[in-house]
């Protein structure tokens, strides 16, 4: 991408003094967030050989000295790998590896406590984290066991590391409408556990309109909506999708909407809509940073929080590139728009999050002041 600017860390005392701040992120995906650690770890111990694609992201054969040039035999080039998404790498490819140690009870429950330790070396002592249930289908396992032991999984790890985790099950938007609706019949069985559902993955193509019907299923119920919207399109269309999921599909949250900043949808107040329903805005700025946008000030959050948004800062998938961690989106931030701009975004994850309770927050955000 033409004139994108460096992420460049030139004040270590700074972020130092950001890692001391708890944080509370609402916007993270399972599968994106295993660190590559836990990975490789994983992979020695069932004895199982990662190797990188045959092909690019592109679709076209990589050409390899030797076969033995495809093995992934370093954490150090498993990280590469996943540094690698969409930039060198089909996204398929990528989240295979993840997503592949998350097919049986076992794995599942292990990579949700690696989850947990994860957030508490973020300082993170709650979090919404998310994964598509349709992923973890490949050992026939159903959908209701997969939420089950997700679930299962995240109380073992609170039990471990004292890290409150709430699930938000996703559909991969590019499913068709029946599988749409049965994911989302499995969700409503877990109604009192899971606290939401989410529209995610490849967004051009797939409008949120398409899942209305599964989407409708979880009108006049406990579960909260929330969708990837305004992530990957043109301008025109990402506002549409941003609109169509706050009326259509009466969003609880939006992430991403990047263009949010224009505020107008063929004369509709995208923004004013925001404000006057309460819908928290999951912004992942290092993430749009790394594949649309040239810079995290092109999204205008210190706009959007000044006209009433309920920004939060995500990490989104902190695994896939570097400066992931959260700590890192709330640095390039806190440069841009100072320390007051990041307090004012981590007491709105705090006052935004769906799964604390009114005396919770409030213990929470006196710890933030
Ligand atoms: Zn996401």
């Amino acid at each position: 991408m033409p004139n994108k600017l460096p992420l460049t860390i030139d004040d270590n005392e700074y972020l130092e003094a950001l890692r001391k701040k708890k944080t509370f992120p609402l916007h993270l995906h399972i599968d994106g967030s295993i660190p590559v650690g836990t990975l490789f770890s994983m992979a020695k111990k069932r004895g199982r050989v990662l190797k990188l694609p045959k092909k690019d992201a592109n679709e076209q054969e990589i050409s390899y000295s030797s076969e033995k040039e495809r093995i992934i035999d370093s954490e150090e080039k498993l990280r590469e790998f996943q540094y690698g998404l969409l930039s060198k790498y089909h996204i398929n490819d990528v989240f295979d590896i993840p997503i592949s140690f998350m097919q049986t009870r076992d794995d599942i429950v292990e990579t949700c406590v690696a989850l947990s330790h994860y957030l508490r070396t973020q300082n993170s002592p709650y979090a919404e984290v998310r994964f598509a249930p349709q992923y973890h289908l490949t050992q026939g396992l159903s959908l209701t066991q997969v939420i089950g032991y997700a679930l299962e999984g995240l109380a073992k790890g609170r039990e471990e590391t004292g890290v409150t985790t709430r699930l938000i099950a996703s559909i991969d938007r590019k499913v068709d409408v029946e599988r749409a609706i049965d994911i989302v019949n499995a969700v409503l069985c877990f109604r009192n556990e899971v606290l939401g559902i989410d529209l995610a993955c490849v967004e051009n193509g797939n409008p949120p309109e398409k899942h209305y019907e599964a989407v409708k299923l979880t009108f006049g119920t406990q579960l909260k909506r929330t969708f990837h919207a305004g992530e990957m399109c043109s301008e025109e269309e990402n506002l549409k999708n941003i609109y169509t999921s706050l009326t259509l599909l009466q969003a609880h949250g939006i992430s991403h909407a990047i263009q949010l900043h224009k505020r107008f949808y063929r004369g509709y107040d995208l923004i004013e809509m925001m404000v006057r329903n309460g819908v928290r805005l999951e912004s992942n700025p290092i993430s749009n940073y790394n594949f649309f946008i040239n810079s995290v000030a092109d999204l205008h959050l210190d706009q959007l929080l000044d006209k009433g948004v309920f920004v939060t800062i995500n990490p989104d998938d902190p695994a896939m590139w570097p400066q992931g961690d959260l700590v890192y989106g709330l640095y390039h931030l806190g440069k841009l728009y100072g320390l007051k701009f990041v307090d004012k975004v981590i007491r709105n994850s705090v006052l935004c999050a769906w799964g604390l309770k009114t005396e919770e927050k409030m213990s929470y955000l006196k710890e933030v002041m």
